[in-house]
């Protein structure tokens, strides 16, 4: 099969590294890739929102499947396009991405599907989201309702700062994004992500993970896209996945064909877990990242198998097979990150470290410069392991890590903290 793979990040080197390893896979491009994926498939330059580009692109090459990583082509519907061109397409519809694209949307889903998940007000007018924030008291979360980069919501401690954020959104600081508003109950407990393959009708688990947001060791400091990752999740034990399954994701599901707009591809859910009973905090409708890569070293080549009964329509006769293991991500940035910080460091030691199926140095923002791999981003190397256990596989990630010569990169060295 002749496969395309849209995004240039650790989550779709982990994708490509694991769809190659399948014998079904003849041929696979990554656009636009980058340094870690040129070295196990072909990279291509393309403007992955660009619809039209994408399905020409995609003809040329004699392309059968395409899996989109990120969500901005989904958001740009350029999985219609494929589809409608006769491809088979690994991702949700734009009707279907509203799941991500709109949190006003996915809360209205939630109550017509009975979905347990924060209480919340819908507001177009900042006068009415400040009565409903001084009526219902804090701590309260103010959210713009669209793509804002994980940038988009405001944990308010006080009224001020809530009726600030409100003042914010509606000013115009996230765009569009913040036109509408969304204001929901906080909720505690221990956040995890639950993910699961669906064909429109039927959905498959494939695995939990919880993440690190924060810049800082002991989960301190700003906000980051991920400092790393690790699966299974304990707290989601099999009950409450069940749990999640019946009272959450195939509501979701069965709502969405009701719509007439049935959902394919991959979706992530992140629940909060108290008391034993999960609540959505929020769908996202792709892999996430650094959570793909863990959840690639777990499953490897099948995950091809997967994608590919997914596409088809066949997942009610899918199953995972499950080694009894853990794997464990270590993002590395460069000093500085989430702020500013410097590209075009060298980073040296790669090529000596080992690369099978229990470790992999999976590639986000790297860059090949005169034959040396520079640091071109804010996450720049995932240093990803598999092990029987979870403190095995962050002992092996933690040895890719201290494998290479980074002068000016830094990682976080308590991934896994709260499991371990
Ligand atoms: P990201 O892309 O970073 O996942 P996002 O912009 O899609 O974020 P959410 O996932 O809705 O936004 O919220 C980001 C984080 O804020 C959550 O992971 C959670 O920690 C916290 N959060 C969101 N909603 C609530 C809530 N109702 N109660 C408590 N915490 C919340």
């Amino acid at each position: 099969m002749n496969i395309l793979i849209l995004g240039g990040g650790g989550r779709e080197h982990a994708l490509a590294w694991a769809v190659m390893q399948n014998p079904k896979c003849d041929k696979l491009i990554v656009a636009p890739g980058n340094a870690g994926i040129a070295q196990i498939a072909t990279c291509a330059t393309l403007d992955i929102e660009d619809r039209a580009a994408v399905v020409n692109f995609a003809e040329a090459e004699a392309i059968e499947l395409v899996i989109i990583g990120p969500e901005a082509p989904l958001a740009a519907g350029v999985a219609d396009r494929l589809r409608d061109a006769g491809l088979l397409v690994f991702g949700p519809s734009a009707a279907a991405a509203r799941l991500e694209a709109s949190k006003a949307f996915t809360k209205e889903i939630c109550a017509a599907a009975n979905a347990p998940t924060a209480a919340y007000g819908h507001f177009t007018d900042a006068e009415a989201a400040k009565a409903h924030v001084r009526a219902q008291g804090t701590p309260i979360v103010v959210k713009a309702d669209g793509l804002a980069a994980g940038k988009g919501v405001i944990i308010a401690e006080t009224v001020a700062e809530a009726e600030a954020a409100i003042d914010d959104m509606f000013g115009g600081s996230f765009g569009d994004a913040g036109a509408e508003v969304v204001i929901e109950e906080f909720m505690t407990g221990e956040e995890a992500s639950f993910f699961v393959l669906c064909d429109g009708e039927d959905v498959l688990p494939i695995g939990t993970a919880q993440d690190h947001k924060r810049v800082g060791e002991g989960d301190t400091g700003p906000n980051t896209g991920g400092m790393g990752a690790y699966s299974p999740a304990p707290v989601l034990t099999d009950e409450i996945a069940e749990r999640a399954m019946a009272e959450i994701i195939r509501p979701t599901m069965a709502e969405m064909v009701r719509r007439g707009t049935p959902f394919h591809g991959v979706l992530y859910a992140g629940l909060m877990i108290k008391d034993g009973a999960p609540r959505l905090v929020e769908y996202n409708v792709r892999f996430g990242d650094p959570e793909c890569q863990v959840l690639m070293m777990r499953l490897g080549a099948q995950v091809l198998d997967l994608i590919h009964a997914a596409v088809e329509g066949r997942l009610a006769e899918a199953q995972v097979n499950w080694g009894n293991d853990h794997a464990m991500t270590v993002v590395m940035a460069p000093q500085g990150y989430p702020g500013s910080y410097e590209k075009g460091d060298v980073i040296s030691g790669l090529e000596t470290l080992p690369e099978d199926s229990f470790h992999m140095m999976f590639h986000a923002g790297t860059k090949l410069t005169d034959g040396r791999i520079t640091a071109n981003g804010g996450r720049v190397l995932n240093a990803t392991a598999r092990g029987a256990s979870l403190s095995e596989a962050r002992d092996r990630a933690y040895a890719l890590v201290d494998g290479i010569s980074w002068p000016g990169g830094f990682c976080r060295r308590d991934i896994g903290w709260r499991a371990l």
